[in-house]
């Protein structure tokens, strides 16, 4: 068993973003911590933009074995950090700092192999897909599309179709099978019901946008989609409800969520994240019913990252 409190052993791994109140990943990490008996402490630390880089200069300072960074830094970061990933270098932006043995901070992106760890890899290699949205998640989503599932199709539907043309762009070059369109997102209609692999990287379905979804014409969906919300405050989004009630099977953002934090528990420590016990708790966090154990956990993907 870990220490009961943190002594001069502990190790210390960090969240650097602005804000971080409602930030998952203390409790996510800090669970991983005591279901493999580490003794290692997580802790969310409010970083504003402009004390970004003393933050990083406090990384090499201080024996922390590692950092997740979140909004506002993921791209801001990159300059400060020794070395990059492939991953973050080709996505533009950094969520996992990992201090290496030589004290070297190397920055990556565990999003996309979080992304993938939702998904039944054979089951839709090659299968053409849709995703809503250009932003920072989007970024991670194509380029794990594109580089591992080689997708037929790949549509960004974007509410701003500038933002999805230079996503397009920054991709081009893994796109070998000429694969990405971009279509203002009232007109991805033809694109959702041609897709086999659909994927909300857009707010909508989250607070403040809870009953929202970014495809309310349900009829489009049917038995043939994989419809993944990557919104994770809830596990039961309006698009994810009503794209199973179509016959679509469907992915919460959770899975992701847990998969890009094992991707990161395992570079700081050294071993796999016990991903069965923080999902446990995280559905207990997010559905706090004394049934939840029973019920949320029957739909789920079992796959581990
Ligand atoms: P972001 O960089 O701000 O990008 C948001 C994207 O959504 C932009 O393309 C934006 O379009 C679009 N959008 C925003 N509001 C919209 C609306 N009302 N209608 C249509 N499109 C809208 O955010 P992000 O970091 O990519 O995050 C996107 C979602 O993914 C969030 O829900 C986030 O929590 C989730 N996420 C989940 C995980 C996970 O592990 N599960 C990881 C990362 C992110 P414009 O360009 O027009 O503004």
């Amino acid at each position: 068993m870990p220490a009961s409190l943190p002594d001069a052993h502990t190790r210390l791994a960090v969240l650097l973003g602005d804000p971080v109140a409602h930030s998952l990943s203390p409790l996510l990490h800090n669970t991983a911590f005591r279901a493999a008996g580490l003794n290692a402490l997580y802790l969310a630390c409010r970083v504003p933009p402009d004390a970004l880089a003393d933050a990083i200069t406090g990384l090499r300072a201080l024996p922390i074995v590692g950092a997740n960074v979140t909004i506002p830094h993921k791209r801001a970061v990159l300059p400060h950090l020794d070395r990059l990933t492939p991953e973050a270098e080709a996505i533009g932006a950094v969520n996992t700092i990992t201090r290496l043995e030589d004290g070297i901070l190397r920055g990556d992106n565990t999003d996309a192999a979080g992304f993938l760890s939702g998904l039944d890899l054979e089951a839709m290699r090659g299968a053409p897909a849709l995703v809503f949205g250009s932003g920072g998640a989007a970024r991670a989503v194509v380029y794990a599309l594109l580089t591992t599932l080689h997708p037929a199709s790949l549509t960004i539907a974007a509410r701003t179709p500038s933002t999805g043309e230079a996503l397009a762009d920054a991709f081009s070059r893994f796109d070998s099978h000429t694969a990405l369109r971009v279509v203002p997102l009232a007109e991805a209609g033809a694109a959702l019901r041609r897709s086999r692999l659909v994927v909300n990287a857009t707010p909508l379905g989250m607070h403040p946008h809870e009953g929202s979804t970014v495809w309310p014409l349900a009829e489009d969906f049917g038995p043939d989609h994989t419809v993944y919300d990557l919104v994770y405050t809830s596990t039961d989004t309006r698009l994810l409800r009503e794209a199973a009630s179509r016959g679509a099977q469907t992915v919460d953002g959770l899975e992701m969520l847990v998969g890009q934090a094992a991707a990161a528990f395992e570079q700081w420590m050294g071993q796999p994240m016990p991903v069965d016990a923080v999902r446990t708790a995280l559905r207990r966090h997010l559905n706090p019913s004394p049934l939840v154990g029973v019920s949320d956990d029957a739909h789920l993907p079992t796959s581990s990252p």
